[in-house]
């Protein structure tokens, strides 16, 4: 087991500020889980995390059969820069948006962007039930950042929009039309730049999305293989490649 994490004690995100013996009372629901779920007691131990005071031990304070407060007593890793990597993807139906926001986040996105393209089934999103599934990923996964979670955006205005707003970042396009000869070399030579991930719908993208995809200078063209992945799956499948090959897998 990666010694640098401690995997058996519960981790925990909060918004309050985090320093020793200053004790942090937490809400109901919380409350109920670590008392009346994971049952933990008095002097049990929890990992807390804010995203900005790093990570900290702190002990249980029951003070009722439903509430508790938290006392932080040693941080034991200090904050790191929140991950660069982008995911872009185009939203799914619920059940499988889940799985897949959660994924981003234990493969290492650092923002995830919704994209609603020609294909798209899915137009309205319920950001705070992807914000939740991003917090229980994160704190699943021994982050320390919680990923942010943008607005949905038109294809056709991310691509026109990405040369201001992200110039030194690639936009690496999983199209299960690319041609995979040399893909090894097209990641290697953008390994020094900022990267984005993009996945399309359950039904791909259309051929005039693949084109202007395909015509843009900042877009690099990723294979996942000879077979076609449901979305959900050639997220996580993207993000293996590009964290192995160009990111923090190595
Ligand atoms: N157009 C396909 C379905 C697309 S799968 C069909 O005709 O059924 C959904 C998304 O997953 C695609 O838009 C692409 O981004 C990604 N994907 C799936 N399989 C892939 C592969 N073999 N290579 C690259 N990307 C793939």
């Amino acid at each position: 087991m990666n010694e640098r994490y401690d995997f058996r004690t519960k981790r925990l995100f909060v918004e309050q500020d985090l320093s020793a013996g200053v004790a942090l009372s937490i809400e109901r629901t919380q409350a109920n889980y670590l008392l009346n779920v994971l049952r933990l007691k008095a002097r049990d131990k929890v990992l807390l995390f804010n995203g900005r005071d790093g990570e900290w031990l702190a002990n249980i304070v029951p003070t009722g059969r439903k509430a508790c407060d938290l006392m932080p007593t040693e941080q034991l890793r200090t904050q790191p820069a929140p991950y660069d990597l982008t995911y872009c993807f185009a939203p799914l139906k619920q059940g499988r948006l889940d799985y897949m926001v959660q994924k981003a986040v234990e493969m290492g996105a650092g923002r995830l962007v919704p994209v609603i393209s020609d294909y798209t089934q899915i137009h309205k999103l319920n950001l705070e039930r992807l914000r939740a599934n991003i917090v229980e990923a994160a704190e699943q996964c021994g982050i320390l950042s919680i990923p942010e979670l943008e607005e949905p955006r038109p294809l056709n205005d991310l691509i026109e929009t990405w040369p201001v707003e992200q110039p030194d970042r690639v936009l690496i396009f999983c199209d299960e039309l690319a041609n995979a000869s040399e893909q090894a070399q097209r990641l290697e030579a953008v390994r020094h730049k900022q990267h984005a991930v993009l996945i399309g719908p359950e039904g791909g993208f259309s051929n005039k999305e693949r084109s202007l995809l395909r015509e843009q200078p900042f877009v690099v063209g990723l294979s996942l293989g000879p077979r076609i992945l449901r979305a959900d799956t050639a997220g996580v499948a993207a993000l293996a490649i590009v964290q192995a090959f160009i990111g923090d897998l190595r």
